[in-house]
């Protein structure tokens, strides 16, 4: 479906489906940081009651596990988001 990272590709190689269409805007987004939330502060309280972690490399820990879930989960969750629209035919696939 992604010709590059987050770029879908114009269409598909196999049945012709045109994907350059899609209106998924930041919608992605938004699930991505409710996400991420909602993983990211449990975990950090229950490694903060269980753990006696020093804050400068809680600084750093905590960024970047956030960072690294981000880019992991964008794309899957934004060729979702394209997929639900699609099989509603909402937004560009009317
Ligand atoms: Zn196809």
């Amino acid at each position: 479906m992604f010709a590059r990272f987050l770029k879908p590709t114009t269409a598909c190689a196999h049945c012709g489906q045109r994907w350059d269409a899609h209106q998924a805007d930041d919608f992605p987004s938004y699930i991505v940081i409710l996400l991420l939330g909602h993983i990211l502060v449990p975990l950090m309280i229950e490694v903060n009651s269980a753990l006696d972690i020093p804050l400068g490399w809680q600084a750093a820990i905590w960024p970047s596990l956030a960072l690294l879930l981000a880019v992991a989960m964008i794309q899957p969750v934004k060729g979702a988001v394209i997929a639900f629209q699609w099989s509603r035919r909402m937004h560009g696939f009317g």
